[in-house]
């Protein structure tokens, strides 16, 4: 089969690698649709902080949806024919985070396995557990269930930041992240919320995809002020990884809020420890999702609860891959989700443009 593997610094092959058959307790998929994730694009720019860490094998990919094509032995729940989202961090499932609900803490590991650790779903197959297998109805969109990974996140950023609907939300970076932490907070009931994106593009996105307001950086905190009485908002989450994103959220938090760290970069953030004391912040750092709240948002997808089809520009197959890394590296890319797909109609390079307006 083939694969999209990273070789290095801005560098990925196409590979061929061996069909294997699922082991004991695993599924093997035919890859319906996976996203390409920041994380990964932050992989490839050469930080590759994962790897670094020994902890990334080069076919990545952790956004995905599939086919049961095999299934090993002792695989009870999963049947072959079905339409499957895989999380690639279902924990062991035994230790003391995952028996307290908190699988993304697990002590094996809390980066995941699928697309890390394992061969991950920039490919035409990948094999994963029966654990990490979230059996969709047969009416579900393999292509929006490749979402699922993403919006867990966006919704468990919400969930840890305590978001109540009612407050008054902002959310800095219009990528994925946040336009995905736009459609949760919408199904959470919310109304007030605020996204500052310098990228016009992107804050055409936000717009589409339900934020009341859509800002320019430098507009941000003035329009805050403006719907708050001059107090700022309850609740703000950085989507950027960037330390102007999170200024930008600490500046527009009201006194006794809470600012969400939902972005992943690389660059130090200097906390004003005295003003953060004066303002009594709350700053919570978030990491991926339970295991109910990945099942959680795979339904709310699937069952048409949510819309994220917006939120998708591309989908690409396993040999444009190393070509939709190159469009979306440097971060100043308009286009949102693009996904790989391991369906072999696409052809070699092809790629089919969604959402271009
Ligand atoms: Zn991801
Ligand atoms: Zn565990």
């Amino acid at each position: 089969m083939k694969a999209a593997a990273l070789t290095g610094s801005r560098a990925m092959e196409i590979v061929e690698l061996p069909d294997a058959e699922p082991a004991a307790g695993e599924v093997r998929l035919r890859v319906g649709y996976c996203g390409i994730c920041g994380s990964d694009m932050h992989e490839y720019e050469s930080a590759q902080p994962f790897r670094a860490m020994g902890l990334l094998q080069p076919v990545m990919g952790h956004e995905f949806s599939g086919w049961v094509v095999a299934v090993g032995d002792g695989v009870r729940d999963v049947r072959v024919g079905q339409l499957v989202v895989g999380n690639p961090g279902p924990g062991c499932g035994t230790c003391t985070y995952c028996r307290a609900g908190r699988e993304n803490l697990c002590r094996e590991g809390s980066l995941g396995g699928t697309g890390y650790t394992k061969p991950g779903a920039y490919a035409e197959y990948v094999t994963i557990t029966e654990r990490a297998a979230v059996v969709l109805p047969e009416d579900a969109d393999a292509r929006e269930a490749a979402l699922t990974e993403p919006f867990a996140v966006a919704r468990h950023a919400l969930i840890q930041g305590g978001y109540r609907p009612g407050e008054l939300l902002v959310i800095a970076g219009a990528g994925p992240i946040g336009l995905l932490t736009v459609i949760a907070a919408r199904s959470m009931c919310g109304e007030r919320i605020v996204v500052s994106e310098p990228l016009a593009g992107r804050r055409a996105a936000a717009v589409e995809v339900g934020a009341s307001h859509v800002v320019e950086p430098g507009e941000l905190v003035q329009t805050v002020y403006g719907l708050s009485e001059g107090v700022g908002a309850e609740i703000s989450v950085d989507a950027s990884g960037l330390p102007v994103g999170i200024a930008s959220c600490v500046d527009a938090t009201a006194r006794g809020g809470r600012v969400v760290l939902a972005g992943v970069g690389d660059q130090p953030f200097p906390l004003d420890i005295t003003r953060s004391i004066i303002n009594e912040l709350t700053y919570v750092a978030v990491l991926g999702y339970s295991r109910q709240e990945f099942i959680d948002a795979a339904m709310l997808i699937a069952e048409r609860k949510v819309d994220v089809s917006a939120v998708i520009s591309e989908v690409v197959s396993v040999e444009g891959t190393p070509d939709a890394f190159a469009r979306l590296s440097g971060g100043r890319s308009e286009l949102r989700k693009v996904l790989v797909t391991g369906d072999p109609q696409m052809g070699t390079d092809g790629h089919r443009i969604l959402n271009r307006r």
